[in-house]
């Protein structure tokens, strides 16, 4: 039988979407409008202002075309993050539609200050969170300084952060799904989303996800909760499924591309000296539980596919 992963069903859509980024309401450099317009300059389709704290759901740039996502991030850290660690769960909470029970409105402030011992006393924030309407990731965790087991009994999340490009570009961590198999192997499913966080111009759009879905707030949130997209930094994923015993990918020209899975070494196709893979295939093992694919262009820039489980 032929599975396909949900983001190349027939007929796919690919929507290009930033779920992470800061500006002026929070502690971005820029204005939201001025964000806005940087996103719809580099084609994007929608985008959620997640800023610290404040949620957003206003076109701050409307004759963008954009479709606004509504948005927050918020910050739990945990008591030794007040002595100068860093060690914290940052959370973004995205929005449903008024009408499917987002409860959260324009500028509203969410004040929490303390701090939480552990991944247990975050689990009531995000329930609350949940119960509002919204759906969750997980930022960036190598640079809270949060291995997976610190935050695998975690309850409710549809995905976590596989690749950070402000984490990135200034601490190089966050770059490559850290601790995803981890998560994954324990038949957590969640999935795997690449976000800017971009706090000043040089670091916005150049990480997003490409959704199957059509352009309102309510089929976007869908498509996200339910695993049908998949991550970029460049390169375009145009198809993987499994089909009679083994896995396929295709994808724009690369410099490899193939599969991961939890455990075990990752299969590529490699073209060294021309960058021109464009599709790998791999007979599938008695025995793996899932598996995902995985490419990187000349330029380094990889993308990333959330899993086909067996
Ligand atoms: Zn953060
Ligand atoms: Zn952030």
């Amino acid at each position: 039988m032929k599975i396909v992963q949900s983001a190349f069903a027939p007929g796919a859509k690919t929507l290009k979407g930033a779920l992470h980024v800061h500006t002026t309401r929070s502690d971005g450099a820029d204005s939201p409008e001025s964000v806005l317009r940087l996103y719809a300059s580099k084609g994007y389709d929608f985008v959620a202002l997640t800023d610290h704290n404040v949620y957003n759901t206003k076109n701050f740039a409307p004759d963008t075309n954009l479709l606004i996502i509504p948005g927050v991030e918020r910050d739990f850290d945990m008591p030794d993050s007040k002595n100068s660690l860093v060690h914290t769960f940052h959370t973004v909470a995205l929005g449903r539609s008024p009408e499917r029970g987002n409860r959260y409105v324009h500028d509203q402030r969410f004040s929490f200050k303390g701090t939480v011992a552990d991944q247990r006393a975050v689990q009531p924030l995000l329930d609350e969170i949940h119960g509002a309407g919204n759906v969750t990731f997980l930022c960036h965790p190598e640079w809270s300084g949060t291995p997976a087991r610190e935050f695998d009994q975690m309850q409710g999340h549809f995905g976590m952060e596989i690749w950070n490009s402000g984490c990135a570009l200034d601490n190089d961590q966050d770059t490559n799904a850290a601790y995803w198999d981890e998560i994954l192997g324990l038949g957590k499913g969640w999935h795997g989303i690449a976000v800017d966080d971009g706090h000043t111009m040089r670091q916005h759009a150049l990480g997003w996800v490409a959704v199957n879905a059509d352009k309102t707030i309510d089929a976007v949130i869908d498509a996200l909760v339910s695993g049908a997209f998949y991550s970029s930094c460049g390169p375009e994923i145009y198809g993987f499924y499994v089909d009679d015993g083994k896995a396929v990918v295709e994808c724009s020209p690369c410099l490899f591309a193939g599969f991961a899975f939890a455990r075990k070494p990752s299969s590529l196709t490699w073209d060294r000296e021309n960058a021109g893979v464009t599709r790998a295939e791999f007979a599938i093992p008695e025995g793996l539980p899932y598996l995902r694919a995985i490419v990187k262009d000349a330029q380094g820039r990889r993308a990333w596919t959330n899993p086909i489980r067996l």
